[in-house]
């Protein structure tokens, strides 16, 4: 779970709750829109979403190539599991709950940093040069 500002806005919510999956493993059809941002660490985000009710279907995170993000509340599914980890803590709102079990960090995890700083590289090594 999420508690960043840009997810409480892309959101509507307090939080984004999501889990990803492996990109191999997934087949997603049907019209989508997208839109891309960079986040905190610079790298890109794609999210899409239904072009009808504005519903996000899934994200691509460029420093985790493998993988594809879903909104929790696609599945409509009370018994899906609780998250895993909890990010972004100090913007949580102070009524909402994190289970006793889940981690709390501050930001991203150092994993995650690792991967962007990574893509990053090689970003730049792939575009040469700036003016
Ligand atoms: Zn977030």
């Amino acid at each position: 779970m999420c508690h960043c500002l840009k997810c409480q806005k892309r959101t509507g919510s307090t939080y984004s709750v999501h889990a990803y999956y492996a990109r191999e493993a997934l087949t997603i059809a049907g019209e989508r829109s997208s839109y891309t941002r960079a986040g905190d660490t610079g790298c890109f985000i794609t999210f899409r979403f239904c072009p009808t009710c504005a519903s996000t279907t899934d994200w691509d995170v460029e420093a985790m190539p493998d993988v594809v993000g879903i909104p929790v509340g696609l599945f409509a599914d009370p018994s899906f599991p609780a998250p895993k980890v909890a990010i972004f803590v100090p913007h949580k709102h102070p009524w909402v709950s994190v289970p006793d079990d889940v981690p709390q960090n501050p930001g991203h995890s150092d994993g995650f940093l690792k991967a962007a700083q990574t893509t990053l590289r090689a970003r730049r090594a792939t575009s040469g040069p700036s003016a």
